[in-house]
């Protein structure tokens, strides 16, 4: 048994992927072929693009390329959060690319939301799709105040509507004694991410659409068209779809122009067992609304259909090189157990039954891009921890790229916006573990002011 004071949990594999239903598996690629479309990744991007471009062109030979399994990626281990926040937050996005930028990406990233839920009652997904918004909770002064701000600059660029909540309207939410205020977002589903994604699978299937699983791109050749090398053969596609995400990396070796993109960085989640009824009153989670801190490197966290508490955050990772399979940390799995048990004193003691994580994708300004290599190669890339819905827009997208089309969509900003380009090694692991720790320290230092008692008699630095 494990309990909070935290020995290593029984289950190491995503709670989605191990409660998805049956797996349908699919062939590798074999063989030498040709496609009008090849997309490399069957997570939430790939098969969005894949669907869109069947929908749109049923015509079209579009191919779905994945290493492993569809949802193997972050998209079969995310928590589930189907959310408006686009990059770090908005203070970081307006001191980057400006009011009016920050405004469209509160435009794309509200339709991001719709999409997804259209998505899902379109195709008839059962992902246990639920709709009660997100809180983003104070749990220091600092935090409040800087939360405060963002609510009043988001208010002041005219984004969607958010509700201030003080500590008693946040608690009468979500019970627990550290929540000092909240902002309260009504643009938040949550989801099983793994039905969602093999319920997007089905749809392109139904479309006539091909999926490979164990298909490993080893080698793109750029070019019009552009040749693809796998284990099992090649494939020679007109236009090629990067839905690599956090893997992107790898793809560099052939593409150069892939490597300074982004990097991946992982965050970790760990889950308790099923929540008895005494102990859901006990911590008071009323309406089933997402919660995430207003730290900078967050916790985020859920209740599951069958009401686990799922948490997840407090610190994201970087592994010199580049190394994107890095799936446990015991450590983070022991802080975020502390973390449980901090924010709910009614659960110490409770038994973790879960531990997995992953690597999302992040760049150097942590914002998403869309981007192109020649006239034909397109990637998506930074979606970071907040490409739940904002990755089943960019396949629309995505598709209206592949295709010619000049839309809305492709007109937002950071479609073909210039990355700030990432060192290689060995100067992009101190960078981005400078980054990293000046985020912690602010965290630290803000939690630390928290703790001082009144009377202001804590140590300064
Ligand atoms: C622990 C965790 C929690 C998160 N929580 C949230 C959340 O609550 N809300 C939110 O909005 N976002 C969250 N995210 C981020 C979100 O999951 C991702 O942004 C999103 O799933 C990215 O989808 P994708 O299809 O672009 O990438 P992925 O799902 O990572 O798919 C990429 C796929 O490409 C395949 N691939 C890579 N290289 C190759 C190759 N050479 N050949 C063939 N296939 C290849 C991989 O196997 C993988 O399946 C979280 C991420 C993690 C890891």
């Amino acid at each position: 048994m494990t309990s909070a004071d935290a020995a290593p949990v029984p289950h190491t594999r995503s709670f989605w992927l191990e409660t998805a239903g049956p797996v349908e598996a699919r062939p590798p690629w074999t063989g030498d072929g040709r496609a009008d479309v090849a997309i490399v990744g069957g997570g939430f991007t790939g098969l969005s693009t894949a669907y869109h471009l069947k929908a749109r062109e049923p015509g079209l030979r579009v191919v779905v390329l994945e290493a492993g399994t569809v949802a193997g990626g972050a998209s079969g281990r995310n928590a589930g959060f189907a959310m408006t926040l686009f990059g770090l937050d908005l203070g970081f996005t307006v001191f980057r690319f400006g009011r009016q930028r920050a405004k469209e990406a509160d435009d794309y990233m509200v339709r991001a939301v719709h999409h997804t839920r259209d998505m899902v009652h379109r195709l008839n997904i059962d992902c246990d799709y639920e709709e009660h918004g997100l809180i983003t909770v104070a749990t220091n002064p600092a935090q409040q105040r800087r939360l405060h701000h963002h609510w009043e600059l988001s208010r002041s660029l005219g984004l969607h509507e958010t509700r201030w909540l003080d500590r008693d309207q946040t608690r009468e939410l979500v019970g627990s004694p550290t929540y000092l205020a909240s902002c309260f977002d009504p643009l938040c589903a949550l989801v099983h991410p793994a039905k969602l994604a093999r319920g997007m699978a089905r749809a392109v299937l139904e479309l006539g659409g091909e999926i490979y699983e164990g298909s490993p791109v080893t080698a793109l050749h750029p070019g019009s068209p552009a040749v693809l090398e796998l284990p099992g053969g090649r494939l020679t596609a007109d236009s090629v779809v990067l839905a690599t995400n956090a893997y992107t990396w790898a793809l560099g070796r052939t593409v150069p122009r892939l490597k300074p993109v982004q990097a991946p960085m992982h965050t970790y989640i760990v889950l308790t067992e099923p929540l008895s009824p005494e102990r859901l009153e006990a911590v008071g989670w009323r309406r089933r609304v997402g919660v995430e801190d207003g730290r900078n490197l967050i916790h985020y966290y859920r209740l599951t259909p069958d009401n686990r508490l799922l948490m997840g955050g407090h610190d994201a990772l970087y592994y010199y090189g580049n190394r994107s399979d890095r799936d446990h940390h015991a450590g983070l799995a022991r802080r975020l157990q502390q973390a449980v048990v901090e924010t709910f004193p009614a659960l110490r003691g409770i038994r973790f039954t879960h531990h997995w994580g992953g690597p999302v994708s992040v760049n150097l300004d942590l914002a998403p891009v869309i981007g192109r290599v020649g006239g034909n190669i397109f990637y998506s890339a930074g979606c970071m921890g907040h490409g739940v819905a904002l990755t089943q827009l960019n396949g629309r997208t995505l598709a209206d790229l592949v295709l010619g089309v000049r839309s809305d969509l492709t007109d937002v900003f950071f479609v073909d916006r210039r990355v700030l380009p990432l060192p290689p090694e060995p100067l992009r692991f101190p960078l981005i573990n400078a980054i990293r720790g000046l985020l912690r320290l602010q965290d630290w230092w803000n939690e630390r002011a928290r703790q001082r008692p009144p009377g202001g008699a804590g140590m300064r630095l």
